[in-house]
């Protein structure tokens, strides 16, 4: 096969074995740089340029695409999807996933169970808002923050007011999320490719933290997910129409509820938790499942 990996940046863990492990099986893989792929969108037999050529015709793309490359990024997915091509995770899936309310509200239609999450632009009781997710302790975060930069811990009502007036005083929407305090400042991150937890860790955060993002000092190890979290992951997957995704669970009081679902899982975590050959496991479904013309939406919608 012909697999181009849509990535900033060649030097990172991720993209590195993926192309490793395409290469190791026989494939030819190229990285790509998403932002600097151009495109003709008008041409009846569409392409994507690169560095003054069209690429060549590719069986498969895994986009990995950065949060603040989102808008960009999923349109060049989608001028491979025109092509044909098959990408591991469609444009409109990126998109849906991007958005952490749509995204639970789609989790939330199908009745996969999530922390009680109230979600404000600019409300006029702030105290109602607080006390509908059950009162404080609260989580509140930015609507589009990743690695943990923009979720904060309002032990009381009055700190929870305070935060949620200075977010709105800075135009930025926002959720408010009942604190999961029984999870003790531990997630568990279950990697779903092809309809299946191909591998799942424990990520702890550090002393005196309750973000356990990688970035902010967490630490990573192997966990045995029960059936119910490994059903949990797996239909939130297919409820955000991905083939490859991590998906973040808290262990709550009511079972497994989900955080959210990321689109361009980091694999250096993982890989090195389990010790098992993610990268691998991905090109195995691009083996199994890219055929031409096998993309779902053929970058409709
Ligand atoms: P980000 O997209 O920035 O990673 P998350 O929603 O994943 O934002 O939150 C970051 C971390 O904060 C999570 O990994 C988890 O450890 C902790 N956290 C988030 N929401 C809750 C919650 N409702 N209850 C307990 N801990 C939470
Ligand atoms: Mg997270």
């Amino acid at each position: 096969m012909r697999i181009a990996i849509l990535s900033r940046n060649p030097n990172l863990y991720s993209t590195k074995r993926l192309k490793e492990a395409g290469e190791s099986r026989g494939h030819t893989v190229d990285i790509v740089d998403t932002m600097h792929c151009y495109m003709d969108v008008t041409s009846s037999r569409p392409s994507v340029r690169y560095k003054g050529r069209a690429l060549p015709k590719y069986d498969a793309v895994i986009p990995r695409i950065g949060a603040s490359v989102t808008f960009y990024g999923t349109s060049v997915v989608r001028q491979f999807e025109m092509m044909g091509t098959f990408s591991i995770n469609e444009s409109v899936a990126i998109s849906r996933s991007r958005d952490k309310l749509r995204s639970l509200q789609l989790l939330s239609r199908k009745g996969i169970g999530m922390p009680r999450t109230g979600f404000a632009n600019h409300p006029d009781r702030i105290d109602d808002l607080i006390k509908n997710v059950g009162g404080a302790p609260v989580v509140i975060k930015l609507l589009e923050g990743t690695q943990g930069i923009g979720v904060v811990l309002a032990e009381t009502q009055k700190a929870a007011e305070s935060i949620i007036e200075a977010f709105m005083g800075l135009n930025a929407s926002i959720l408010v999320q009942e604190f999961i305090k029984e999870a003790g400042g531990s997630d568990i991150r279950c990697l779903v490719v092809g309809g299946k937890v191909i591998a799942a860790m424990k990520r702890q955060a550090a002393d005196g933290e309750f973000r356990s993002n990688l970035h902010r000092g967490g630490t990573a190890t192997i966990v045995r997910l029960s059936p119910e979290e490994r059903k949990t992951a797996v239909d939130a997957a297919k409820t955000m129409g991905l083939n490859m995704c991590g998906v973040d669970l808290l262990r709550s009081n009511n079972g497994p509820v989900v955080m959210e679902v990321n689109s361009s899982p980091g694999l250096e975590g993982i890989e090195k938790a389990t010790n098992k050959d993610v990268a691998g496991m991905i090109i195995t479904f691009l083996e199994n499942n890219a055929k031409p013309n096998r993309t779902k939406t053929k970058g409709k919608g």
